[in-house]
């Protein structure tokens, strides 16, 4: 039987956990640039605060769990690399808030995508369950 969390979206996951830095962030699921991707695509353009950070993408055919998994890896990338220099790290471990924590897939049909700490993999929170974190 489906749980709640099956029934998101990997689109709705990482949006839920970008959420927790309390930033502006916007997705244009149709702009020119979305030739660059396949057909079959569900993603966008993200922006924050009106800048542009980067296109989006993963299967739609994709489980919700692999979409989460490449959705959260390419957001992460956009993010930290765009505002890093601002003091972001997203999403920061609760342990080690000066490291970012990383994606891992259980890789098993039915199971979950994780944020891991990268040092201790006890430490892990499912994409899309990411709690408040405030902008520093
Ligand atoms: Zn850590």
């Amino acid at each position: 039987m489906p749980d709640a969390e099956s029934d998101r979206s990997g689109l709705e996951r990482v949006w839920h956990d970008l959420g927790v830095l309390g930033l502006d962030f916007s997705l244009d699921t149709s702009p020119p640039e979305l030739a660059q991707l396949n057909v079959g695509t569900t993603g966008g353009l993200l922006s924050v605060a009106g800048r542009r950070l980067g296109l989006i993408g993963a299967e739609l055919l994709a489980s919700a769990d692999d979409q989460a998994t490449m959705l959260a890896d390419q957001t992460q990338d956009l993010v930290n690399e765009e505002l890093g220099p601002a003091g972001v790290t997203w999403p920061s471990c609760p342990r080690h808030p000066h490291h970012p924590m990383v994606v891992v897939s259980t890789g098993e049909a039915g199971e979950t995508a994780w944020w891991a700490c990268p040092a201790d993999q006890a430490i892990q929170v499912p994409i899309g369950q990411l709690v408040h974190q405030p902008f520093p």
